[in-house]
């Protein structure tokens, strides 16, 4: 099942190797992408957490930036954690001066939105996408989703109503990083989502 896969990690920049660890754990056939023909094979794409702001620069240095939103208009699935989230938004507040995005999910995300205080926190969430037990949160100078546009479904929200998770399509984001604390719930909805494609 799920070993038929193969899933491709943005690996300009990020915490590529914790992902690399779930999928494989996983049984996906993981392949670190960091030029445009390594995306011709993939059937999901993982953009790890890291900073956004680079991780845009290298896409657009490495001729990565328009594969990338072609095989996402396309329909790949992919899945973006917290500067993958970044990635993935149509609008973003507080980017830096020049910052672009890949898009695809319509959403507007604000970076670094938990400010200096609080910049990093764990909790727990409760994801029906994902069922029981509650998720176990761990935001490291996190975004938010600061609006959700009509064809995203939000997956999960902090206590305050403050939006965390999202899924619109084939893409899904979350502000917060599973693959630091050996949750494989959402690498896993994103294998299903590659393997009926
Ligand atoms: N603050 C980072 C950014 O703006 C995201 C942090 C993370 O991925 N842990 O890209």
């Amino acid at each position: 099942m799920a070993g038929d896969s193969r899933i491709g990690i943005l690996a300009l920049q990020g915490d590529v190797r914790e992902h690399a660890r779930v999928l494989a754990g996983l049984g996906a056939d993981v392949v670190l992408v960091r030029r445009p023909e390594e995306l011709a094979s993939v059937d999901g794409l993982v953009i790890p957490g890291g900073e956004s702001s680079v991780m845009d620069k290298l896409a657009r240095a490495f001729g990565l930036q328009q594969p990338l939103r072609d095989v996402i208009a396309a329909g790949l699935p992919v899945y973006g954690t917290c500067a993958g989230l970044i990635m993935l938004a149509d609008r973003l507040t507080d980017a830096i001066e020049g910052q672009q995005t890949l898009g695809g999910l319509d959403v507007t995300v604000r970076r670094n939105a938990f400010g200096s205080q609080v910049e990093s926190f764990e909790t727990d969430l409760d994801v029906p996408a994902v069922g029981a037990p509650p998720v176990h949160a761990v935001f490291i100078r996190a975004p938010l989703v600061e609006q959700v546009g009509p064809g995203v479904e939000t997956l999960a929200a902090l206590p305050d109503g403050t939006v965390v998770a999202v899924r619109g399509g084939n893409l899904i984001g979350t502000s917060f990083h599973p693959e630091m604390n050996g949750e494989t719930r959402f690498h896993r909805l994103l294998m299903g989502m590659a393997q009926r494609r």
